[in-house]
């Protein structure tokens, strides 16, 4: 069982003057968070922001607790330990296992959670990195399936169990985060938090406007160069957002002068190698938020997986669907697309090197 060494760093600003009144706009609090395998940073405003802020903590560490594959009392770790037989579960992961199996129909499998084993023999479970054979993975592939993943009871029973296929196993590592960042928005909302910036590794929601009333700026990081944290391809600015990247380059190893990443495609079991180097999925956090942090987080994963194409279909055919989305898709080749709903949002770094192509609804197929 791994598990990293949790730390909080709390700094408290509230800049009340001399035993005046709060300044509702300038409380702040600021957190950071060791958690999902990832370094967090909650920063929340207003007069209850310490209160907000140590709440969203809560959340993160309740579903880690729940949902984490490598703490063998987590729901996931007995799921995935029960050799297929049923298994009673919170409402968390039977939440996220209904909208994985919808998130998979209609990504057509290019996300599944039940990738799980495949991600395993390639060690990004345990950091045990190694290239698996082309025969280990014909037979780990087969128990890549999300549709043997059944809900016994229905959404609404009372004794709830679910199961997986024999040998399957599942990772929620592509859809944890968004939905813990749609969970922290019913806390934002609690406590009545003016503004909020949530950096959820790679998963940021953006609440309300910055304190001098200009949107959050939330930079893309150039995939080319993962390791300077200023690197940019440029800077979304938005309000009242999720923003959620996946990128190649965010967890990988090389072996024999190649590089292979953590999300896989499975269809091969091989790391995705579609082209495209990151994707950043934004949506809405004022409405629907735990459906749009949850499919934000999905998405990226999944469009990664699809290349720019299908991406760009899959985009077009959701406009009328009732759950907008739009992207930011960076390419191996240098460019930058971003989709229509973006266009006045996005700036390019004009030191990234990228070359940027805006894409309207019209011209998406
Ligand atoms: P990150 O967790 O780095 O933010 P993602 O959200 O893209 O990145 O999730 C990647 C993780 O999800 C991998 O570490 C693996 O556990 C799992 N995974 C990899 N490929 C897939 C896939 N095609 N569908 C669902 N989960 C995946
Ligand atoms: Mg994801």
């Amino acid at each position: 069982m791994k598990r990293l060494t949790a730390y909080v760093l709390g700094i408290s600003l509230l800049l009340a003057g001399c035993g005046g009144p709060v300044d509702p706009d300038k409380a702040q609090e600021s957190i950071q968070v060791i958690a999902m395998d990832t370094a967090m940073l909650i920063t929340t405003y207003g007069e209850r922001s310490p209160a907000a802020a140590y709440a969203a903590e809560d959340i993160i560490r309740d579903l880690e607790d729940c949902l984490s594959r490598t703490i063998e009392t987590s729901d996931v770790s007995r799921l995935n330990a029960a050799g297929g037989e049923a298994v009673e579960v919170g409402e968390d992961l039977r939440f996220l296992l209904r909208e994985a199996a919808r998130l998979s129909a209609e990504t057509k499998g290019a996300f599944d959670i039940t990738v799980a084993p495949v991600a395993s023999a390639w060690g990004f479970t345990t950091d045990s990195f190694r290239v698996p054979s082309q025969e280990e993975l014909d037979t780990l592939l087969k128990l890549v399936d999300y549709s043997a993943v059944y809900d016994r009871d229905g959404p609404s029973a009372d004794s709830p169990a679910v199961s997986l296929g024999p040998g399957q196993s599942i990772d929620l590592g592509a859809i944890v985060k968004g939905y813990a960042a749609g969970k922290i928005v019913g806390i934002l909302r609690e406590y009545e938090v003016p503004r909020a910036n949530i950096n959820l590794g790679g998963n940021v929601l953006v609440w309300g406007s910055r304190p001098d009333g200009t949107p959050w700026r939330v930079g893309i990081q150039d995939p080319a160069r993962p390791d300077d944290k200023n690197a940019l391809a440029g800077v979304l600015e938005l309000t009242d957002s999720f923003a959620v990247t996946s990128g190649g380059y965010q967890r990988y190893f090389e072996e024999n002068g190649k590089r292979y990443h953590h999300i896989i495609n499975p269809a091969t079991g091989y790391p995705a190698d579609s082209g495209l180097a990151s994707v950043t999925v934004a949506a809405p956090a004022g409405s629907q938020a735990l459906w749009n942090g949850t499919m934000c987080d999905a998405y990226s994963t999944a469009l990664f997986v699809m290349g720019e194409e299908k991406a760009l279909d899959f985009w077009r055919d959701h406009q009328d669907g009732g759950s907008p989305f739009e992207l930011v898709l960076v390419t191996e080749d240098s460019r930058v697309i971003v989709t229509g709903g973006l266009a006045d949002r996005f700036t390019l770094d004009e030191n990234s090197g990228y070359t940027c192509e805006t894409v309207s609804y019209e011209t998406a197929s």
